[in-house]
């Protein structure tokens, strides 16, 4: 008798519970709670074990861009498999990522011209922070040895990462293993650190970070930062002008800026990348999630000619910048990301994100009058709606009531799947989503919001 859906269903729930530790999860909870096990993708819905339809409303956590099971992907994967898997890029080149480079470099920021391949945004972050070290110290500028970073960010798990992170609750336990980085508030304006309201506010978060400059002259080999974003730390938004005022800082104090567009590229802030809104150029710039249209782990920290430049040498002089990762460059991620980036190209998708914004945006105005939601943060197709208790004295809910976490839970039996940051709802639609998709999946999160706060 072959399995039937519902034999199927249990066996998979009894293995996942029987061996799998999943990221970012109190497997307590876990293994009391009912799983949803994701089976197949089509288009920009995802389905279960159970055949229930779901629209993928994080991009399967951020990565997915023309949505799942697409064509021209999967074909360029499949292609991909009948020539070969996997080769090395330790002293050898591929076909694969060298077309991939072919097609990521000409939509870089001008100037980024080189491209250092790993697999995932974690890896991306770490490369960019020893690559900016082993410059300044290759032109012997050796006391450039320190970071600043921005309170609430968020870089990945990775030691390094971690270092230059600055979330509370995921990094504090493993603060005596860290680097010391120097931190600077964070640009938070709905709860500003620094006490300020719009009205009166004179960008002093960016005043603090050049505070920070200030009193560490010559000693910061870079700043690290995500464009116009931070979004695990609950999608907060910029205000408009603070990345141009660090890349000013760096300029002035002999400091590489690296952006970290590992959420915030290809397309989701609205433009192909986060910096062009600022008219920005980073010295580095990582990317990752979408670079392979969320198919394959791919990654690339892309830098201009003139650090690249600092590496360079004879044999003995030993400046090779001695990091890689076995499946750097991946010869099926880079398949998937050449096609993806030529969906973006040929398919003029970033040319069609404001009137999408724009859709998400009004089906999500009747939203912001809601007494549970203290503010929408919106950029581009990354949204965060932050539930509080009381709009008027912006109380949170505490921790243990998983506010988000029920809404999750709501939107899931009607029909989406979300991912919360805490208090804060995430809507981060695949870019394929379409105006009608995109105010369904509103619908479903304000219904959701609806129900889960009723009972909170
Ligand atoms: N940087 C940013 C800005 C991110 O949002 C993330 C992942 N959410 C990372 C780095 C880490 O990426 P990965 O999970 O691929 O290591």
């Amino acid at each position: 008798m072959p399995e039937d859906r519902e034999e199927r269903h249990h066996r998979l729930v009894e293995a996942d519970r029987r061996h799998l530790w999943h990221p970012f999860t109190q497997m307590q909870e876990w293994l009391a709670e009912e799983p949803l096990i994701v089976d197949e993708g089509d288009g920009v819905y995802l389905v279960d074990t159970l055949g229930r339809r779901y629209l993928d409303g994080v991009s399967s956590l951020w990565c997915n861009v023309h949505g799942h099971r697409v064509k021209e992907i999967d074909a360029a994967i499949v292609a991909q498999l009948g020539k070969l898997g996997h080769s090395t890029l330790l002293g050898l080149a591929s076909t694969a990522s060298i077309e991939c480079a072919e097609e990521l470099a000409p939509v870089l920021p001008r100037g980024l011209t080189r491209i250092f391949y790993s697999d995932a945004g974690a890896t991306a972050v770490e490369i960019a922070l020893k690559m900016a070290y082993q410059h300044h110290q290759l032109r012997g500028d050796t006391a450039r040895a320190e970071f600043v970073s921005i309170r609430g960010g968020y870089h990945g798990d990775t030691i390094g990462s971690v270092s230059v992170g600055g979330i509370d609750l995921f990094h504090r336990i493993f603060k005596p293993l860290l680097f010391q980085v120097n931190q600077a508030p964070q640009p938070y304006c709905y709860r500003c650190p620094l006490g300020k309201e719009r009205q009166s506010c004179g960008m002093e978060c960016a005043d603090a970070v050049e505070a920070v400059f200030e009193a560490r002259r010559g000693k910061v080999a870079a700043l690290v930062v995500e464009p116009l974003v931070q979004g695990a730390d609950g999608m907060i938004t910029q205000p408009k002008g603070y990345l141009r005022r660090l890349r000013e800082l760096c300029d002035r104090h002999g400091a590489l800026l690296v952006c970290d567009e590992v959420a915030t590229g290809f397309g989701r802030t609205g433009t192909m990348w986060a910096v062009e809104q600022e008219g920005v150029v980073p010295d580095i710039l990582t990317c990752a999630k979408g670079l392979s249209g969320g198919y394959l782990p791919l990654a690339a920290t892309c830098t201009t000619e003139a650090v690249f430049e600092s590496f360079l040498g004879p044999h003995e002089a030993q400046k090779t910048f001695f990091h890689g990762h076995t499946y750097a460059g991946n010869p099926l991620a880079c398949a998937a990301a050449t096609a993806s980036l030529k969906l973006l190209r040929e398919g003029k998708v970033v040319e069609g994100l404001p009137a999408k914004a724009e859709a998400l945006a009004e089906a999500l105005r009747p939203l912001a009058r809601h007494p549970q939601v203290g503010e929408i943060r919106q950029r581009g197709l990354m949204v965060g709606i932050e539930l509080v208790q009381d709009r008027r004295t912006k109380e949170e809910y505490p921790y243990a009531a998983r506010a988000g976490h029920r809404v999750t839970l709501e939107a899931r039996a009607l029909g989406a799947i979300l991912r919360p940051l805490g208090n804060v709802v995430v809507l981060m639609p695949p870019l394929a989503m379409t105006a009608a998709e995109l105010g369904e999946l509103a619908a479903i999160a304000a219904a959701a919001i609806e129900r889960a706060t009723a009972r909170l």
